[in-house]
C-alpha cells in the first residue's frame, strides 16, 4: 500500500509479550504511539504501550476499536486465529498479511510452503491419523513428532524411536494433526531475519548462530561462525522464501546445518525473533525497528553490524529465592541488559536476554558464557 505512516500516527499490535514490548519501544522512541491487545492485564508491552486494550484476539469490539483507532497492525506472534488477522486485512493496513500469518502457524502448510518454493526441509511425514503411522517409517524414524499448531520453545514435541513410539506420541499429542520428522545429526543451527518492504525491497540481517537447550534457544552468536558459503546460501534462500511469500513485513527462518554442510529451513516466524535481540545493541537499526518501517510504508533500515556479539537468553530457571545477581551484568561495560518485566518467574520462561559486544566474536562468547555461569551461582 502506498503513502509513509509517519510519527504520531497510532500503531497496533496483536500480543503483549517481550516481542510486543520491544517493538512498542521501537515505534516510541520514533514517535509513534501504540495500542497493544494482549488479553493479560500485566502483559509486558501492556504498560509501556500509550493504549492496553486487554481482551480476547477474537473479541469482536477490542478487534474494532484496533481497527478505528490505528493506521497499521502487526503482530508479535503467529497464533493469531485466522479470522482475527482476515478481519483486520478488510479494514485496516496489516502486516504481514493474514496468509502469511496463516501459512507460518501450521507446520503442514509451512514445510510444503518451503518445499513448493524449491527449497529443502528435512523429511517429514504428515500424521493427521494414527493409520499414517502405518507405512514404512524407516525415513523418518528415529525422529520427532511435532504438533502442527500451537507448538513452541520444544513443546509439542516428543521424542520417538519407532512407529509403536510415535503412535503413543500421537495418542499424547491427542490425535491433533503433526508432523513426524526425522532427526537430523545437526552441524549447528542458524537463522535469519529478512525485511521485506515490496518486491526487491528487502534486506537480511547478518547471520546468527543459536545454541538451544532443552528445545529452547540459549545463546546466539553473530556472525555466526560457519563458512561465508553457507552464510550467503541462508540469506540467499530466506530471501527467496520471502519473494514466494510475497511477504510484507519482518520474517525469520531457522535452518539446520547438516554434518556434509547441507542447509535445510527448520521453520519460520512471521514476526521478530528471539535470534534477532542482538539487533537491539549491534546493528545499525534493530528487528523492531524494521517491523516499525515495514508496517509504516518505509523502505528498510541499514542492517549492517557494529560489533561482534552475543546474546544470552535469561530463562526463569536462574530465578531462585531471590532476583538473580544482576550487578554481575550491569558493572561490565560492554554488556546490555535487556528485562521484559515479567511479573513471575517460572522454569523455561523467557525473562530478559544479555547482549556482551566484544572486539571479536570468540571473546564475546567467552565473556557471555562466564556471566551466564555466574547468574546461575555455579562459578564467581
Ligand atoms: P521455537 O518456536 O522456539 O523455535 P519450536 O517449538 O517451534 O521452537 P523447533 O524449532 O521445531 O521447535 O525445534 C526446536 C529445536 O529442537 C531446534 O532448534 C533443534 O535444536 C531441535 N530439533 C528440532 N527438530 C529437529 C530435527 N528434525 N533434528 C534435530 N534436531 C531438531
Ligand atoms: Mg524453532
Amino acid at each position: 500500500m502506498a503513502g509513509h505512516i509517519l510519527p504520531n500516527a497510532m500503531l497496533g499490535i496483536l500480543g503483549g509479550g517481550q516481542l510486543g514490548r520491544m517493538f512498542t519501544m521501537s515505534a516510541r522512541a520514533m514517535g509513534y504511539r501504540v495500542t497493544v491487545l494482549d488479553p493479560d492485564r500485566e502483559s509486558p508491552a501492556g504498560s509501556l504501550a500509550d493504549v492496553h486494550l486487554c481482551a480476547a484476539y477474537d473479541d469482536a469490539l477490542a478487534l474494532q476499536v484496533l481497527a478505528e483507532t490505528c493506521v497499521a497492525v502487526t503482530t508479535e506472534f503467529e497464533n493469531v486465529p485466522a479470522d482475527t488477522m482476515r478481519y483486520l486485512e478488510r479494514h485496516v493496513r496489516v502486516s504481514p498479511s493474514a496468509e502469511s500469518v496463516a501459512i507460518a502457524q501450521d507446520r503442514i502448510r509451512e514445510k510444503r510452503y518451503i518445499n513448493q518454493a524449491g527449497l529443502q526441509t528435512a523429511p517429514f511425514l504428515v500424521v493427521e491419523r494414527e493409520a499414517d503411522l502405518d507405512q514404512n517409517l524407516s525415513g523418518h524414524v528415529p525422529g520427532i513428532l511435532k504438533i502442527a499448531r500451537l507448538g513452541y520453545d520444544g513443546k509439542g514435541q516428543i521424542r520417538v524411536k519407532t512407529a509403536e513410539e510415535a503412535k503413543s506420541a500421537f495418542a499424547q499429542m491427542g490425535q491433533q494433526p503433526c508432523v513426524l520428522e526425522r532427526m537430523l545429526d545437526l552441524q549447528t543451527e542458524i537463522s535469519v531475519i529478512v525485511t521485506r518492504t515490496g518486491p526487491g525491497e528487502a534486506v537480511c540481517f547478518p547471520v546468527a548462530e543459536n545454541q538451544h537447550e532443552s528445545g529452547i534457544l540459549d545463546v546466539s552468536i553473530v556472525p555466526a561462525r560457519v563458512p561465508d558459503t553457507i552464510a550467503e546460501s541462508a540469506r540467499g534462500m530466506a530471501l527467496k522464501l520471502a519473494e514466494a511469500l510475497d511477504y510484507g513485513g519482518v520474517l525469520a527462518v531457522e535452518f539446520f546445518v547438516l554434518q556434509n554442510g547441507e542447509l535445510l529451513i527448520n521453520e519460520i516466524a512471521p514476526r521478530p525473533h528471539n535470534s534477532g535481540h542482538y539487533t537491539l545493541d549491534a546493528t545499525l537499526v534493530s528487528q523492531f525497528d524494521q517491523q516499525v518501517r515495514a508496517m509504516c510504508g518505509l523502505p528498510p533500515g541499514d542492517t549492517r553490524l557494529l560489533s561482534p556479539v552475543v546474546m544470552v537468553n535469561l530463562l526463569g530457571d536462574i530465578w531462585r529465592d531471590d532476583e538473580p545477581a544482576w550487578d554481575r551484568l550491569l558493572s561490565q561495560p560492554n554488556v546490555h541488559l535487556h528485562l521484559y518485566g515479567k511479573k513471575s518467574a517460572r522454569i523455561g520462561r523467557k525473562m530478559g536476554h544479555f547482549n556482551v559486544l566484544a572486539e571479536d566474536v570468540d571473546g564475546a562468547l567467552q565473556q557471555a558464557l562466564k556471566l551466564k555461569e555466574g547468574l546461575q551461582g555455579r562459578a564467581g
